[in-house]
């Protein structure tokens, strides 16, 4: 029999099924990109003597989410060099990973306050100081110089790969022309606050720079590196960074809108089944959860559930609801 991680076995019991968090990777050792190479600690970048976009490739974001940072790694050890244009690369919120530890996987996330809830101008120019806002002002010149970003990120409850798009044409475009996954949510992100794509850099309407999310897989599972891996490899191929690969078509991506966020009211939310992040529920009025006296259904037919978190606490965010946009990509 599987063995409970260590963390879950802290977690006050909750009928809903719980996420198999095996550990399949390890941290990679990022020691050779930490020195001060560009000017930014953790920060690298290489330049083509052609010109080219300048493309930003963020990993740890979320210091438990280093399926992003094994990629990048081994790009570098590959040597990778764009054949045009810039590629720099991320190793985002590095105090957050030096605290990872396998026998409590979920708590390495951040430090002080979640690194993807801190992108606006009114945050960042703010006296207000914090392990994450420092590291964001600290990236802030490549953020400020990226023509298109994809930021990596993994799930901690099981589901399909995603790119999420953002609210934007030009995000939706982008993630619809990697193709790989080819899953594309758009959305507008948290209510906490916005996340690195929704950043105005990327996020104003008539902006021409682009950046998509990577919802690559589970946190700890070898696919997950893989997916990554293949995203970031397609991503250079769509901006001439990595040369075509003819014999790789891409495949027709599928555009999803999400139209509804569930949010917890009640302590006592629960799932009516343990639901896959990606899954669509054909039928409209499907019952999905009870929240307190609260019944939530699916309000349209063929209605995805994306990343549902099985064990919200009060106020969080339970489900987001997505639709097929119309007309089709
Ligand atoms: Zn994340």
């Amino acid at each position: 029999m599987r063995r409970r991680p260590k963390f879950l076995e802290t977690l006050p019991p909750a009928p809903q099924a719980l996420p198999i968090c095996t550990q399949e990777i390890t941290p990679p050792d990022l020691s050779p990109w930490l020195a001060d190479h560009c000017g930014i600690p953790g920060v690298m970048h290489h330049e083509a003597p052609r010109p080219g976009p300048h493309v930003v490739l963020t990993a740890l974001i979320h210091g438990n989410e280093f399926a992003g940072a094994i990629v990048l790694d081994r790009l570098l050890r590959e040597q990778v060099r764009p054949a045009c244009g810039r590629l720099s690369l991320v190793f985002a919120n590095l105090a957050a990973f030096a605290r990872f530890t396998p026998d409590n996987p979920v708590a390495s996330r951040f430090v002080e306050e979640d690194m993807n809830r801190v992108w606006n101008r009114q945050s960042l120019s703010s006296p207000r100081r914090s392990t994450e806002l420092d590291r964001a002002r600290a990236i802030l010149p490549v953020i400020d110089t990226a023509d298109i970003l994809m930021d990596l990120h993994s799930m901690l409850w099981p589901g399909a790969p995603l790119i999420l798009a953002g609210a934007t044409e030009s995000g939706r475009r982008l993630s619809t022309m990697i193709g790989d996954p080819p899953l594309v949510v758009s959305d507008h992100g948290h209510q906490a606050g916005p996340r690195l794509i929704d950043y105005a850099r990327f996020a104003d309407p008539d902006s021409p720079y682009a950046a998509c999310l990577l919802e690559a897989g589970a946190h700890w599972a070898a696919d997950t590196v893989e997916t990554t891996d293949s995203a970031v490899r397609a991503l250079l191929r769509h901006c001439g960074l990595l040369p075509a690969v003819p014999e790789s078509p891409v495949a027709a991506s599928r555009h999803l809108v999400v139209t509804d966020i569930v949010t917890a009211q009640t302590p006592s939310f629960r799932f009516v089944r343990p639901f896959l992040g990606g899954e669509i529920i054909r039928r409209q009025g499907t019952l999905l959860a009870q929240d307190g006296p609260d019944e939530i259904r699916t309000p349209y037919p063929d209605c995805m559930l994306v990343m549902p978190n099985l064990r919200p606490g009060r106020g969080q965010t339970a489900v987001r609801l997505a639709q097929t946009s119309y007309p089709r990509p």
